[in-house]
């Protein structure tokens, strides 16, 4: 299939009044205050890309890519313009140019096929318990890994033995008088990372009428490779998916991840395939898109069973991960979940939808900036004293995690619906 190869950027540079209101809440541009690094001058560095002033090299990609994509700016911007898009835009249009083996192999070659993905994971998880990490590292085998991937590697400290999906069937039915039938897009991260939050979604969903379908071949979201400038992988990853589940007869698509949900709403298909042939069957898909926590509070208006009155609360804040607030809108939902979980204390932290420093594979790639944007976090974070710190998406998962242990805090990250679930008496769904 042809796609378009430049980036759709005009309508949107003409808008810009450079009215800075972007740099003020650009989470990168408050570390290295340089208007290089403000979305304004992403904005600006994009026009002279499009009309050849700068040529698309690899060093203007990198100074695109310490944005986060987290959409701050965009929400933000008075003339409406999604900066972000720009930006990715941007780094596709260079990236074609400037192409690396390593990203191919990974963003390509592994992070297409689900089956290698997971065996690779699977190996990185039994290397970390037989202590191999520390033998690749010391005979040079992860400097052959892009960006400040052999420095991160610590923050994807014991990856889970065994992904949700063996532990899943295809049809989940529903218990008790059946309301729905919902596709589960289980995105990679919920799937490698943190399979119990698979494993709890499907719990709640079939204790509430739903009929849970997981198609055995979805695949990526494509986010990773719209944020590394694999935007033609992107859009095949999405017609995939698109055809996959399309070809069932699905009331909604639920997904517990931020980060999949944003990549599957019309925005980004709107950004990605708008124009193509597929756009209208793109639509239809993404139509019946929605994050876990707005169906279990808007559609299914979930109640939770009273908990035993000699158990003691406990105390709960909630991180927004900015592909649920900022890229979707969805703020209060998952707040309202967490409140109607008798037992649990809801305290709010300051600047709770400030980006984590998370964002996909950023903290992997950028780990030093990264970590200075995680530290302002945890602040927020620990003035709380919450003993569980929830949050929507895995990377802020991960990240958060990565913090707490930087910090030595006492709380644990965890998804609204692991406490949704535990909050049940106990039976998980049957293998
Ligand atoms: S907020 Fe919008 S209009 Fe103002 S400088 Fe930034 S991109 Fe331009
Ligand atoms: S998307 Fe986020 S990190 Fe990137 S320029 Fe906008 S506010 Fe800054």
């Amino acid at each position: 299939m042809e796609f378009r190869k430049l980036p759709p950027v005009q309508e949107q540079i003409m808008k810009c009044v450079r009215c800075g209101k972007c740099r003020s809440v650009c989470p990168v541009f408050d570390e290295i205050r340089n208007e290089t690094a403000a979305p304004r001058g992403h904005v600006f560095m994009v026009q002279m890309l499009r009309d050849g002033q700068v040529n698309p090299r690899q060093e203007v990609y990198d100074r695109l890519g310490n944005c986060l994509l987290c959409e701050t700016c965009s929400v933000n911007c008075p003339s409406g313009i999604n900066v972000h898009e720009l930006n990715a835009a941007a780094r596709s249009y260079i990236y074609e140019q400037n192409p690396s083996i390593g990203k191919e192999l990974i963003f390509d070659t592994m992070w297409t096929k689900p089956g290698l993905l997971r065996t690779s994971t699977k190996i990185m998880s039994g290397l970390q318990k037989l202590g191999l990490q520390s033998f690749a590292r010391n005979t040079g085998l992860t400097r052959m890994l892009p960006g400040d991937l052999p420095r991160a590697e610590k923050i994807m400290s014991s990856i889970p033995s065994q992904p949700a999906r063996n532990r899943l069937r295809k049809i989940n039915r529903a218990r008790g008088e059946k309301k729905y039938t919902v596709g589960y897009f289980l995105g990679c991260g919920t799937d490698i990372l943190n399979p119990n939050v698979a494993l709890a979604t499907v719990d709640v969903l079939t204790r509430n009428g739903c009929d849970v379908l997981i198609p055995q071949d979805m695949k990526c979201c494509g986010l990773p490779h719209i944020a590394n400038g694999k935007m033609d992988t992107a859009r095949l990853l999405a017609i995939h998916n698109i055809k996959i589940f399309n070809s069932y007869k699905l009331d909604y698509i639920i997904s517990d991840c931020a980060s999949c949900t944003s990549a599957l709403s019309r925005k980004n298909m709107e950004f990605l395939l708008g124009g193509l042939k597929i756009e209208d069957e793109a639509f239809e898909f993404s139509d019946k898109v929605m994050d876990l926590t707005r169906f279990l509070v808007e559609v299914i208006d979930i109640k939770l069973p009273v908990v035993n009155k000699d158990d003691e609360n406990i105390r709960v804040t909630y991180h927004d991960p900015c592909h649920l607030a900022n890229a979707q809108g969805i703020k209060e939902q998952p707040r309202e979940l967490l409140k109607r979980i008798p037992g649990v204390d809801f305290v709010e932290m300051a600047d709770a939808n400030r980006c984590c420093g998370g964002s996909g594979t950023y903290s992997l790639t950028h780990y030093d900036l990264s970590m200075k944007i995680l530290d302002r976090k945890m602040d927020n974070v620990m003035v709380t004293g919450a003993d569980k710190i929830a949050t929507c998406c895995p990377s802020c998962s991960m990240q958060l995690r990565h913090g707490i242990s930087r910090h030595n805090y006492k709380g644990e990250v965890i998804h609204p619906v692991e406490l949704v679930s535990q909050s049940y008496p106990k039976t998980l769904p049957a293998k």
